[in-house]
């Protein structure tokens, strides 16, 4: 018996989404699962509205109830944060021409967590996928931004709400040097970009020269 079928039948792992058994190949999700996903490359943010960000990138389309909401439900909430390495990967390997060639990224930025937030869940999970972006890419992480105060999460707001939560939430680490740079900003999901568009404000304003983001998926 191969080694990887021996773990596999001493350690079953099962599909986050439909809970059948998971083959050595898959990972996460069945292959039902995992065709179910829709794929996204370029989000259709507004980004007339969102200046501060000079382009995107996702992997899926976010619904509810479906195989990405259980990705991302594990990865932040179950302690999985090696599900956010594995999609971190993802977005590497799917952008990587993207980042080091289009938008000659200097420096990842993950969307940091408010510190009482980050303590409950014992970790952020933006980093986790911006590390998988640097296992593929190579490019360096730094923690140049951080959450000021708590904010409410943005599921349940109108786009106005949305705006005013997270306005001046986040304030640049006095220490970090930050001129001149094009930033990868790293989220999880991006509703309406407010989020992303908070960070990217206080980056520029620290002297950054462009900033553009990533996420996992994208809720429309
Ligand atoms: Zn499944």
């Amino acid at each position: 018996m191969e080694l990887i079928n021996y773990i596999d039948f001493l350690l079953p792992r099962f599909c986050l989404h439909c809970n059948i058994k998971l083959n050595a190949d898959e990972k996460y999700l069945c292959k039902r699962c995992s065709d179910s996903l829709r794929r996204i490359e370029k989000p259709q943010l507004n980004l007339s509205r969102i200046r501060s960000l000079s382009d995107c990138r996702t992997l899926f389309l976010f619904e509810k109830e479906m195989p990405v909401q259980s990705l991302i439900h594990n990865l932040k909430y179950n302690g999985n944060f090696r599900i956010g390495i594995y999609l971190g990967k993802l977005l590497g390997k799917e952008y990587k021409n993207v980042f080091l060639n289009e938008w000659n990224i200097e420096v990842i930025v993950p969307v940091p967590l408010y510190h009482t937030k980050k303590a409950e869940r014992g970790y952020n999970q933006s980093y986790f996928i911006a590390k998988g972006i640097n296992k593929i890419t190579d490019i360096k992480i730094t923690g140049a931004i951080k959450r000021n105060r708590y904010t409410q999460s943005q599921t349940d707001l109108t786009l106005t709400e949305r705006i005013l939560n997270v306005q001046g939430a986040f304030e640049k680490k006095r220490y970090k040097k930050l001129d001149g740079k094009k930033i990868l900003l790293v989220d999880d999901v991006i509703t309406t970009g407010s989020t992303v568009n908070e960070c990217a404000t206080v980056l520029l304003e620290a002297g950054a020269a462009k900033i553009f983001a990533a996420s996992v998926a994208i809720a429309v």
